[in-house]
């Protein structure tokens, strides 16, 4: 019998799609290199140029981290489970929160609403009264914000802060149930208060119109007990650990991509933080967002209902929270599995001896900036248009994947998917001007990349993908 390798989803197309792999071997480390050998595409999601196994991927044998074992040299046997957990655009002891304040009374209204909680034992008044105090901070009021939002209200949480500076797009729509057909193009904050309003009036919710950022973030989570992060980019993420361990809040963290999703939650006064986790973020690009990679509707929201859950139990003192514990939910096979998450003693932020002791430049800790800059390398749909009427030998690469190509494609475009590129060049003519295109622009950047790499001098990448096209230059075209 082998070792079970379980592939991630954003790992998947690296090795034919596959989920899970069966391999022979005596060790992580024989294991991973195996891995590596035969999916050479693998090869630089795992490892850095050093060989090192790269700070964003975690490796657990069976429910247990290899750092916690011996790394690389943890032995395996037939029969054990080998999970890959790359970050993914994340007792009984009550934390204390609502405690601060005073308990504030409950109307007639709110005994009767409150009803199905006043009768639970482990709720009961008193309990409803601590979630009538509590004071709770929502980052983002998008997919995972969405459904916490909710339910918190629901429930009966006295003040709900929300940080977002979005506007509600028709796109939002497949999974933010926050917000409606109604409200698209209003800000979310809008949105969010208005269904909070009508769903439980008795909520005081506080908008910030904002990004949250190293200069306002402290000041923004300073008043709240318990902080929900339910943002879609690493900067964020890591701004919310770090603000969170500095101020001792607990940190209901939950992430989503595509049919997965991680829920945790990290206060360092007890556990581990998102750093302990994950102490660097991946290279921008390498995971794909949301937006490029896709998400299924329902997926935020039992990942934030997940949030909501944790967050009233920790407000109520009751159960087991989901501290020092790494949730991790596969809705394509309806299966949770867990995993332990030890505190990191040489954490940057909350270990023995912090070398992050305030807010630092998250966009140039993640690499964001320090993108190389593409003037000249971008074409605008209009002159796109203009310059292959003139000029028909023009090649336009769709670097899309088929799936997306059957949404919408440009009449006359090529169809070469991003990840086949490196391997079908010798299908391209050198001597033509070439055109890459993508959804939105950011894929297409990559492919021109690849093709200049290769050789390739005259390729431009078109500026807004399809989307633009479909805007400035074929209308008949739908946007996505
Ligand atoms: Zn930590």
């Amino acid at each position: 019998m082998a070792v079970t390798i379980l592939i991630p989803t954003p790992l998947r197309p690296y090795v034919g799609g596959r989920d899970a792999l069966e391999l022979e071997g005596g060790s992580v480390g024989e294991l991973l290199e195996q891995l590596a050998g035969e999916h050479a595409g693998l090869k630089r999601h795992l490892f850095a140029d050093d060989g090192r196994l790269r700070s964003f991927v975690n490796v657990y044998v069976n429910d247990r981290d290899i750092r916690q074992l011996a790394q690389r040299e943890t032995p395996v046997k037939a029969g054990d489970t080998v999970s890959i957990i790359p970050s993914i655009a994340g007792g009984a002891t009550a934390v204390g929160v609502g405690a601060q304040h005073a308990a504030p009374l409950l109307s007639h209204e709110e005994i009767l609403r409150y009803s199905r909680h006043l009768i639970l034992p482990d709720v009961g008044v008193e309990g409803q009264k601590k979630l009538k105090a509590a004071r709770v901070l929502l980052v983002g009021a998008g997919g995972l914000g969405s459904p916490a939002a909710l339910y918190l209200a629901a429930a009966g949480v006295g003040t709900l802060g929300i940080v977002d500076f979005d506007v509600v797009d028709k796109t939002n729509l497949q999974r933010q149930v926050l917000h409606g057909t109604s409200t698209v193009g209003m800000p979310k904050l809008e949105s969010a208060k208005q269904r909070i309003h009508d769903l439980n009036p008795n909520v005081r919710v506080e908008t910030f119109e904002t990004r949250l950022t190293a200069e306002n973030a402290l000041d923004i989570m300073r008043d709240f007990d318990i902080v929900a992060d339910g943002t879609d980019n690493f900067p964020t993420r890591y701004l919310v650990n770090d603000a969170c361990v500095l101020l001792d809040k607990p940190n209901v963290y939950g992430s989503i991509f595509r049919f997965e999703g991680q829920a945790s939650v990290f206060h360092a006064r007890q556990g581990p933080c998102y750093r302990c986790l994950y102490s660097e973020p991946p290279p921008p690009g390498l995971v794909p967002s949301c937006a490029e990679g896709g998400v299924l509707g329902v997926l935020p929201g039992i990942i934030g209902s997940i949030q909501a859950m944790e967050t009233i139990k920790l407000i109520l003192g009751v159960g087991e929270p989901l501290i020092g514990r790494l949730v991790l939910f596969d809705a394509l096979k309806l299966q949770f599995r867990e995993l332990k998450l030890e505190k990191d003693p040489d954490c940057p932020v909350c270990g023995t001896h912090p070398t992050v002791t305030e807010l630092i430049d998250y966009e140039a800790f993640c690499g964001i900036g320090a993108e190389p800059s593409y003037d000249g390398a971008e074409i605008t749909a209009q002159d796109l248009r203009t310059e292959w009427d003139r000029s028909p030998d023009l090649l336009v690469i769709d670097v899309r994947e088929p799936h997306e190509y059957e949404i919408a494609h440009i009449d006359g475009a090529v169809l070469i998917p991003l990840s086949e590129l490196p391997t079908r060049l010798g299908e391209l003519d050198g001597h033509r001007e070439i055109v890459t295109h993508c959804h939105h622009g950011a894929r297409s950047l990559k492919a021109l990349e690849i093709l200049k790499a290769a050789g390739f001098s005259k390729v431009r990448s078109l500026r807004g993908g399809i989307d633009a096209w479909a805007v400035n230059v074929d209308p008949g075209i739908p946007r996505y």
